[in-house]
């Protein structure tokens, strides 16, 4: 019996609850003209009401009656085969049917809401571990990409300029880079000793320690690992995406079974960028003004075994090194000093520590029994 006058049964009833309860009908194998809460085909829905998907609806081959379903929105019985919409609105406890690309022009951008919203939910409730938390934490992902992004950009210029205006250096501090990092000087020369009656090899000795080293190579990792990152996260934020792209990404992909492949593409997105941010503080570490004091130092030592030579001053948070070794390309005069050698600047207030994101993975809950 089915009546479509007064009270809808659903009125007051929780939207969780009323999907539950959708759900179960459509398990039950049966169209959805036959539920006792969904209005006949020839009454709209309420007009201006706020309106919630329950779930979608398509033609099941299962029913015994195989009639298209009906739109609400088009007050027609037999309007469409798939991809519709069973929907419920505030204040009112009945169903409407409402077909995939249905309604007017104002009815339609509620539609349109009520489906993002609906496919977020949904996107929320199925989705588990990396997705989930991308979801759960889209503003605070979104806000670290952008900040990883910029600080990158910023060691990638040093490191170019680095390249291009002190090669010899670079390639020096790669060597040392390569055979551990350790800053030696020679403690004794090898030679003949006559108190005991043989030859010695040298005997160095470690006064200090490269910081950062994997930034003192000919590539700016930091950026490389960037590169492998951005254009998967792109994907969901890039200036013109919202949390709703990223839903809608999700629906999709649980919808056509493949959400565990946009779990590893994100998780590989994810993965690059912490790769990053780790070069980031290398780099940060390399670049920063205690390293070059160290190395100064020790390539003041004329027992050192550098084959570098380096100088720095500091002035209002500006490191500047002199590689004394280096002479300038002719591009770079502009920015070398009158004796010939290459000059790095470095604004220490441009290299920010930056806060880790890490995933919080968790299992989605487990469905009530
Ligand atoms: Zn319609």
């Amino acid at each position: 019996m089915k009546s479509d006058d007064g009270v809808g049964p659903f009125l007051g009833v929780s939207l969780q609850d009323q999907i539950v309860a959708w759900q179960r009908w459509q398990k039950s194998g049966q169209r959805p003209e036959l539920h006792s809460a969904v209005r006949t085909f020839d009454i709209s829905p309420p007009e201006g009401g706020m309106f919630h998907v329950l779930g979608r609806v398509s033609l099941n081959r299962k029913w015994e009656d195989q009639e298209r379903i009906q739109c609400n929105v088009c007050r027609i019985e037999h309007k469409f085969i798939s991809d519709g919409y069973v929907a419920s609105y505030d204040d009112d406890g009945f169903w409407y049917v409402i077909g995939p690309v249905c309604g007017s022009d104002e009815h339609q951008t509620a539609v349109a809401g009520a489906i993002r919203e609906h496919k977020n939910r949904e996107a929320e409730k199925v989705a588990e571990g990396i997705v989930a938390d991308t979801m759960n934490n889209y503003s605070k992902w979104r806000e670290y990409y952008y900040k990883l992004r910029n600080a990158v950009e910023i060691v990638f210029e040093y490191h170019n300029r680095f390249r291009k205006i002190a090669p010899n250096s670079l390639r020096a501090l790669s060597n040392i880079r390569k055979s551990g990092g350790a800053l030696r000087v020679v403690a004794r020369d090898a030679g003949f000793n006559a108190d005991i009656g043989r030859y010695q090899p040298a005997v160095t000795k470690t006064v200090g320690r490269l910081a950062g080293g994997d930034f003192f190579q000919g590539n700016c990792l930091a950026m490389k690992f960037l590169r492998d990152a951005v254009p998967i996260l792109e994907l969901y934020f890039a200036d013109d995406k919202t949390k709703d792209d990223l839903g809608e990404a999700i629906y999709n992909a649980i919808e056509s079974g493949k959400l565990q492949k946009l779990q590893n593409m994100l998780s590989g997105g994810f993965d690059a960028l912490h790769r990053a941010h780790e070069q980031y503080e290398i780099a940060c570490a390399g670049l920063n003004e205690a390293n070059f004091k160290v190395l100064a130092k020790w390539t003041a030592n004329p027992r050192n075994e550098a084959g570098l030579h380096i100088e720095y001053a500091v002035v209002e948070g500006e490191v500047t090194v002199h590689f004394l070794d280096d002479r300038p390309p002719l591009e770079y005069r502009g920015i070398t000093s009158d004796d010939g050698y290459s000059i790095l600047q470095i604004r220490q207030s441009e290299l920010q520590t930056i806060d880790f994101l890490r995933l919080e993975l968790r299992l989605a809950a487990a469905p009530a029994a």
